[in-house]
């Protein structure tokens, strides 16, 4: 059993020893490839030098979240980022109007102008919304009907937490969506979250820790780890009526379709 952690934040780590001691963990868990995604410059720095560290294993995505949106990153800095070893995303991006309502405008500006490098790149996004369904829907329509890539590899909603009829749109637009350590948190009976859970593709279906966030349960209150992918993959399956294993196999072939394409440079 093979199990892709697609989104973790690796200046989490205080340093190399902490980092590989994490590492280690995963692989004993059977996570063996992770994607380090960045967005602001420490988390950045951290992607691509792990990435570059730990070819196979670890990938990168690079790119600048709503946290810039007003300190306008230049977007030469970014594709020269994409130029380094294990780059295979861009990311993270998007828009929060819950934390950051001050700075719409400037938001939509810095996602779309990652979206048009992505175009031009051709590579995958992975994708923050927050209380911003509508203009993330808006902004990526626009980025899928002028996308020349692979449909499969147009790129993510990254710990999904919105409404089923968020959920139907973006997997119209052919996203992939994917779950966190959220989807462990005790709820009521009938969760809608769950719902969608149970009712996306098993094509379109990602899974992640978002570490050092979200840790799940039973580890709750603690920094999350790649490791910890674990029990979100558990909880699909129950909710899924499915195996561990079936739910490990899809999405792990989902995040090498989304994130390696026919890159098969993995050890
Ligand atoms: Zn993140």
């Amino acid at each position: 059993m093979i199990l892709f952690d697609t989104h973790a934040h690796f200046d989490a780590f205080a340093d190399r020893a902490e980092c590989q001691a994490a590492l280690e963990r995963a692989e004993a868990a059977g996570v063996r490839r992770i994607l380090a995604v960045g967005g602001s410059p420490e988390s950045n720095r951290a992607a691509l030098k792990a990435a570059a560290e730990w070819p196979g294993r670890v990938f990168a995505a690079a790119g600048y979240d709503r946290d810039l949106a007003v300190s306008s990153p230049s977007l030469l800095e970014l594709e020269a980022m994409l130029e380094r070893p294990g780059v295979v995303a861009l990311g993270e991006m998007g828009l929060d109007y819950h934390y950051h309502p001050d700075t719409v405008p400037a938001q939509r500006d810095l996602f779309a102008s990652q979206l048009e490098l992505a175009r031009r790149r051709r590579l995958p996004v992975v994708v923050h919304s927050r209380e911003a369904d509508r203009d993330t829907l808006d902004l990526l329509r626009e980025h899928v009907s002028a996308w020349r890539g692979d449909p499969r590899r147009i790129g993510v909603l990254h710990c999904f937490t919105g409404t089923a009829e968020f959920a139907k749109r973006l997997l119209d637009l052919g996203l992939m969506i994917s779950f966190s350590g959220i989807l462990t948190f005790p709820t009521r009976r009938r969760d809608p979250l769950r719902e969608v859970a149970r009712a996306v593709p098993a094509d379109r279906l990602l899974i992640e820790t978002d570490t050092p966030f979200l840790a799940p349960v039973p580890h709750r209150g603690k920094p999350n780890e790649p490791a910890w992918v674990v029990p979100v993959a558990e909880t699909l399956a129950k909710i899924r009526d499915d195996t561990l294993v079936r739910i490990a196999h899809s999405t792990t072939a989902n995040a090498e379709t989304l994130f390696l394409g026919s890159r098969k440079d993995m050890p």
